[in-house]
C-alpha cells in the first residue's frame, strides 16, 4: 500500500469519526424510550385550591438581561445562527397586595462577559421587588435564575420569604458563579417534597429534576382561572416542546451535566399536555416570543 493510499484511508477515517462526533455532539436529539414524567393536572389543580386566600390577579415579567446562543445549543441541529435568550423574573400580585417572585435573574457581576445585554434599571426593580415579596421561589439553581437572590444586598432580611428546595440548596456547584455568601444559609430549612407542593393560593411547585437536580416547574392559576406553567429551563424555547427536541449534547452532557433522559421525558409530557390542554400557557425559560405573546394577550404584564 502506498503512502498516498494510507493517507487517504486515515483522512477518510478522521472524516467518519469526526462527522460522527459532530452529529452526536451537535445534531442528534433522539428521545430515549425509557424516561418517565407525568403532569397530573387533576391533582395539580386540586392543590391550587388548597392554600386559603385569593389567587393572583396579575403576573408581571421583568426582562433583566439576555444571553445570545447558537440555535443548535438551544435546539440540537438548529444551525449556528445566534438567537436571543432573554432572562426574566416574574412577579405574582395577589388582591391583598402580597406578592410572590418566581426566579430572580442575575446581576451584571454574575453574568459578566456571558451577557449579551443587561438592563440595570430592570434589575433594580426586580431587587426591590424581592424586598417586598412574601414568597420567593426559583425554578432551579442556575445563576440566571438564582443570581438575583444570592447577590441581594439584604439577603438575611428577605430570607424568611425564600423557599428553596432541598435539592437547590444541596447543589451550590450548579449555581456558580452565583453563590450565597459564606454561612448565609446556616440554619435554613429548605422545602422537602416528592412530586407537587402547594405554596400559595393558586401556586403549585412541580418537581422536575433533569436540567438540574433542583429543577421544578411552577404552576400558577390566576383568580380569573387563567393557567400559566413556568417550566424553568426544562425547555429554553417552546420549539423544544413542539419538536420534543433537546439542546445539543455538547451543551447537555459536557456543559450542563443534565440528566438528558429525564429532560426528554419532561419535554414529551409537556408536548402531550399542550396537545391535550392548549389553554394552559407554557412558559419556557428563555423564550421572548412566548412572553411577548402573553403580554399582548394580557395574561402577563410587562415590567414590575
Ligand atoms: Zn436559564
Amino acid at each position: 500500500m502506498g503512502w498516498k493510499r494510507v493517507a487517504l484511508i486515515i483522512l477518510a477515517a478522521v472524516a467518519i469519526v469526526g462527522g460522527g462526533a459532530y452529529y452526536w455532539l451537535i445534531v442528534e436529539s433522539h428521545a430515549p424510550a425509557d424516561g418517565h414524567f407525568a403532569l397530573d393536572m387533576e391533582e395539580i389543580r386540586r392543590l391550587a385550591d388548597v392554600k386559603p386566600g385569593s389567587k393572583a390577579v396579575e403576573i408581571d415579567a421583568e426582562k433583566v438581561a439576555a444571553f445570545s446562543f447558537p440555535l443548535t445549543a438551544v435546539i440540537a441541529g438548529g444551525g449556528w445562527k445566534k438567537v436571543e435568550m432573554p432572562v426574566y423574573s416574574y412577579r405574582l400580585v395577589f388582591p391583598d397586595g402580597g406578592t410572590a417572585i418566581i426566579d430572580t435573574a442575575l446581576d451584571a457581576k454574575v453574568g459578566g462577559s456571558q451577557l449579551a445585554s443587561f438592563d440595570a434599571a430592570a434589575y433594580e426593580r426586580m431587587s426591590a421587588a424581592l424586598d417586598k415579596a412574601s414568597l420567593i421561589v426559583v425554578t432551579h439553581e442556575h445563576m440566571d435564575h438564582i443570581g438575583g437572590l444570592t447577590e441581594h444586598a439584604d439577603l438575611k432580611r428577605i430570607l424568611p420569604a425564600v423557599e428553596l428546595t432541598q435539592e437547590q440548596v444541596d447543589h451550590p456547584e450548579r449555581s456558580v458563579p452565583a453563590a450565597f455568601p459564606e454561612g448565609a444559609l446556616n440554619g435554613y430549612k429548605p422545602l422537602v417534597y416528592d412530586h407537587y407542593l402547594a405554596v400559595a393560593p393558586g401556586v403549585v411547585l412541580i418537581k422536575s429534576p433533569g436540567h438540574s437536580p433542583g429543577s421544578q416547574m411552577v404552576y400558577v392559576q390566576k383568580a380569573d382561572g387563567t393557567e400559566v406553567l413556568f417550566i424553568g429551563d426544562v425547555a429554553w424555547k417552546f420549539r423544544n416542546i413542539e419538536l420534543v427536541r433537546e439542546r445539543a449534547r455538547l451543551v447537555t452532557q459536557f456543559m450542563l451535566k443534565e440528566d438528558r433522559e429525564a429532560v426528554f421525558a419532561e419535554l414529551g409530557e409537556l408536548h402531550r399536555l399542550h396537545e391535550a390542554e392548549p389553554k394552559i400557557h407554557i412558559v419556557p425559560g428563555h423564550d421572548g416570543e412566548v412572553v411577548d405573546a402573553l403580554e399582548n394577550a394580557g395574561v402577563i404584564k410587562a415590567g414590575f
